[in-house]
């Protein structure tokens, strides 16, 4: 039933048989039949065992991605109980609560490998990474509408990972009709609004959600310096949380703007926030020689590893950063430091962050570990699904 077959070089199935979904070109002994790109392939021990059911991806280094290690046919069926899973997932956790704005599906995590799905109140974003969930796409968005009972999808297959897979970017509405391409969304009991063309990700970082509430309960009473504050996710919650000020850097004037917009849209005191349009290395170091401090200060920067191979090069940018942050930390602050590449795990960033902390002469504690938000799972046997990391740590008097 499966288009093709992929047999395995000889040793080359254990990562299988211990369940990591990813079958690297390397590890590929040949292919049967003449499966299309996305096609489902029976991936084979050298000794022909039957290990595996995948997508195959001519063009991609990860040459095919598992759909299931049962024998079970991989149809639409298929597809609408994973979904019919992760639904209940996190219907369990609760992670609706208070917020609108979270992530369906998760790829790999929720074995739907490829397949990235936010709903942001009653629209679905769709974001396809991989030639799998490409073949799947149309069947995936109808049945996506009836297990939601929702009626629009909008597409944001643009990562630059596609290009990978030999996929173009694809952008716009896949289902449904939509009244604005703005939706206003309330997370935590605050309002933000997401630009789903423009918006970063599939509109916003939602992996943050509870990092930011953290903030707003820490955030009383201090000088808070917001580095990398895109639309102000982090901003609104300190303002929220009865920070005396705020000082919120991008260098993004768009980002800016729609920082603004958001503590407006809360009603905020807009007087104790102030916006600045600068590179963040630079304005610390800036600060740093004008003897600034603050009290709580977080970095919420890009993506500087990718992947491992980058992991050197962004181990300098991490440090820089946080050995300029922890300078302007005063006795009985906080510094809230993250990073969200997947080339760094939470051990080397930790040895980063303790790094910085000595060439700054700062006595600091980790006093809280943070992560994504449980709405962003990571499945024992994929590991590479954890790739946001944040330290909380505080400098005692
Ligand atoms: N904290 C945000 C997400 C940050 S995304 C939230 O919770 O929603 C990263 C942001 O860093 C983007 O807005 C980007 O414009 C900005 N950025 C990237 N490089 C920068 C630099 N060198 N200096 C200042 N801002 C930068």
């Amino acid at each position: 039933m499966a288009a093709g077959t992929l047999r395995l070089r000889p040793g080359r199935e254990k990562s299988l048989l211990r369940r990591h979904p990813w079958i690297f070109s390397g590890a590929v002994q040949g292919v049967n039949g003449e499966p299309v790109s996305g096609g489902t392939v029976d991936v084979l021990s050298s000794s022909g065992q039957f290990l595996a059911r995948a997508a195959y991806s001519p063009n991609s280094q990860i040459r095919a991605r598992v759909w299931t290690f049962e024998d079970e046919r991989v149809d639409a069926d298929f597809f609408r109980r994973r979904i019919r899973s992760a639904l209940a997932t996190r219907q369990t956790l609760k992670v609706e609560g208070q917020s609108n704005g979270y992530r369906l599906i998760y790829a790999e995590s929720d074995g739907i490998p490829g397949l990235i799905v936010d709903r942001y109140r009653e629209v679905l974003v769709l974001q396809s990474l991989t030639a799998g969930s490409e073949f799947w796409k149309s069947a995936l968005a109808d049945l996506l509408l009836e297990e939601t009972r929702l009626s629009t999808i909008y597409e944001r297959s643009d990562a630059d990972v596609r290009q990978l897979e030999g996929l173009e970017p694809q952008t716009g509405i896949l289902r449904g009709d939509l009244a604005s391409i703005i939706i206003s969304m309330t997370e935590n009991g605050l309002k933000f609004n997401v630009n789903l063309q423009s918006g970063h990700k599939t509109g916003s970082y939602l992996d943050q959600r509870e990092n930011r509430l953290r903030v707003r309960e820490l955030a009383k009473d201090k000088a808070v310096l917001d580095c990398f504050c895109y639309t102000g996710g982090f901003t609104v919650n300190a303002l929220a949380g009865g920070a005396t000020s705020v000082l919120s850097i991008d260098s993004s004037a768009d980002a800016l703007s729609l920082c603004s917009e958001n503590i407006a849209l809360n009603h905020l005191n807009a007087s104790r926030q102030t916006s600045l349009e600068a590179d963040v290395f630079q304005a610390l170091r800036k600060f740093r020689d004008e003897n600034r401090s603050f009290d709580m200060v977080i970095l919420d920067p890009p993506k500087f590893a990718p992947t491992a191979a980058q992991a050197e090069r962004a181990a300098r940018g991490y440090k820089d950063i946080n050995l300029l942050a922890f300078k302007l930390l005063r006795t009985g602050g906080m510094l809230i430091t993250f990073s969200c590449s997947g080339g760094i795990d939470v051990g080397l960033f930790q040895k980063i962050v303790a790094g910085a902390a000595l060439d700054a002469g700062v006595e600091a504690q980790i006093v809280e570990h943070l992560s994504q938000g449980p709405d962003h799972p990571v499945s024992l046997h994929f590991p590479e699904g954890a790739y946001l990391k944040g330290l909380v740590c505080y400098k005692p008097g």
